[in-house]
């Protein structure tokens, strides 16, 4: 599944396809799971960004209503973008200067287009944590609401201390920081060692290129695909079995909150005692 760095890199490499141009159409034929995107056409895309695993094309202000809006995609388990038609493709993107094809087997992927901030009916989005890799990401407020959280694996993936921590960042971020997956109640030390492995997690893999990343335009492969070159690099995500890089003991795989959760047992011991 995309997480933050494999969005990041779509980003990247859609970016100078669609900067500056102007979008012509956007067809498709769910419009329950592409919403009002023919809001879009005659648009000019002032830029892209991303927010955690949402990708965010900006889009200028139409005569017509005189209102900025943005193009909200999320990739799902298994979209992205291509250059060619394939029988996957899903929605057809055409602009001033090409064509873009979003390709999605499992259709879990969507798109939305709505006036610039009104995202109030993304509940997701709206209450999302701050960039990982951004200054509004703080180590204090961190600490501060670690010391009260639940189990720390969930409460990353709630998005809500941090944006775009998926399973496998959340599962090689805690083997860095040597905590237990379902530890609550982080003392200052170890949500402060867990704060920076978040962002070393996240950065080392943004400047990889994610984890499974295709061809040049960033369609994620779940089956068939050139691994990553930060999935060489997983610590215990898919490890199962496998001798922790550390310690040498086998990686155990647990269900946590129903996500498959990989971690070291002697290097994330859980720690019951409760913090003094
Ligand atoms: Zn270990």
């Amino acid at each position: 599944m995309p997480e933050l760095p494999e969005v990041e890199t779509t980003r990247r490499k859609i970016e100078p396809l669609l900067a500056g141009r102007t979008i012509l159409s956007v067809t498709h034929d769910a419009p329950h799971r592409y919403r009002d995107t023919h809001l879009a056409h005659g648009r000019q895309v002032s830029g892209l960004s991303r927010r955690g695993k949402y990708l965010m094309l900006h889009l200028a202000a139409a005569e017509a209503d005189g209102e900025e809006h943005d193009l909200i995609v999320h990739l799902g388990m298994t979209g992205g973008f291509r250059l060619e038609e394939g029988p996957h493709t899903r929605v057809t993107l055409t602009t001033d200067a090409g064509t873009l094809y979003f390709h999605d087997p499992r259709r879990f992927g969507k798109m939305a287009v709505v006036p610039r901030g009104v995202y109030t009916g993304m509940p997701t989005l709206l209450g999302m944590g701050p960039e990982p890799l951004s200054e509004d990401f703080q180590e204090e407020e961190f600490v501060r609401q670690a010391a009260t959280a639940g189990a720390v694996k969930p409460w990353l993936l709630s998005q809500k201390p941090v944006s775009g921590v998926g399973n496998i960042y959340a599962d090689e971020s805690l083997w860095r920081a040597r905590i237990h997956p379902a530890q609550t109640r982080l003392t200052p030390e170890e949500a402060s060692r867990l704060y920076h492995a978040v962002r070393e997690v996240m950065h080392e893999a943004v400047e990889a290129g994610g984890s499974s990343l295709g061809d040049g335009l960033g369609n994620y492969r779940q089956h068939d695909g050139e691994p990553g070159a930060f999935q060489t690099r997983h610590a215990v995500y898919g490890q199962t079995g496998k001798p922790c890089p550390r310690c040498g003991t086998p990686i155990q795989k647990i269900v946590l909150a129903q996500r498959g959760t990989h971690f070291c047992p002697h290097c994330q011991p859980r720690r019951t005692e409760d913090p003094a």
